[in-house]
């Protein structure tokens, strides 16, 4: 089966077979070849309903989950992204056809190094990858439109609702070290905050200085 079948089922299956509908999302996904984002080990199973190991610890995370929170990003062609927790590439990726410019930070000099040649064989020219400790934010490119982290934190660190503009969205998995609960928070005001519930989730921990000690 070729890897363009296999993107197509996984689209038809795993995303549009569970709740992922927005068009453009499923667009961007049948458009962006996931199999140049995992190891070479794990190429014949680039398209499984699954996270996958990159290596350090770390996972490119299940298609459906970055479908899920890339959907609740609700991304506009005018948008600046910053995405906490790069690993691959591959979410960053599937932003930058939603949106004008992606910021993404990653905290594993190796993993900075892996995504940025994957996004380069992608072809993807409006993905910034920084290394650095996100859980902190990145102030050089701030105000965003909207935030996403994906890694695992116990409460969101204060740094990144300053950097989020007003109206915009932060999309989290919040919760213990073992399971998480898929947030949106929004932005109404200078300190007011709102946040919307979704699923269960499991991510690895944000690391750094506001992550899990
Ligand atoms: N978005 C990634 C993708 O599409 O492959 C998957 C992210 S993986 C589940 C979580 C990533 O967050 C890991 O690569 C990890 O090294 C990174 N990370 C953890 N703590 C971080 C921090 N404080 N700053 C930046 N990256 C961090």
């Amino acid at each position: 089966m070729s890897f363009e079948f296999k993107r197509m089922l996984m689209v038809k299956e795993q995303l549009q077979g569970r709740d992922v509908k927005d068009k453009r999302v499923l667009d961007a996904f049948l458009n962006v070849p996931r199999e140049l984002f995992v190891l070479e080990e794990y190429k014949d199973r680039a398209y499984d309903d699954s996270p996958l190991p990159i290596g350090y610890g770390q996972t490119i995370s299940q298609p459906y989950m970055v479908a899920k929170m890339t959907e609740l990003l609700d991304l506009n062609e005018d948008d600046i992204l910053l995405e906490i927790g790069t690993g691959s590439g591959y979410q960053a990726a599937i932003a930058s056809r939603l949106c004008k410019h992606v910021y993404t930070v990653e905290i594993i000099p190796e993993l900075v190094d892996f995504a940025k040649s994957n996004l380069k064989k992608a072809g993807i020219k409006n993905v910034t990858v920084i290394l650095g400790d996100g859980s902190v934010g990145l102030k050089d490119y701030a105000p965003y439109d909207k935030i996403i982290i994906t890694a695992a934190t116990e409460s969101v660190p204060e740094e990144l609702f300053e950097q989020l503009k007003v109206g915009g969205y932060l999309v989290v998995p919040e919760g213990d070290r073992f399971t998480q609960w898929l947030k949106r928070y929004i932005k109404l005001e200078e300190g007011k905050i709102v946040s919307e519930d979704y699923s269960a989730c499991v991510f690895v921990p944000l690391r750094g200085k506001k992550g899990f000690k």
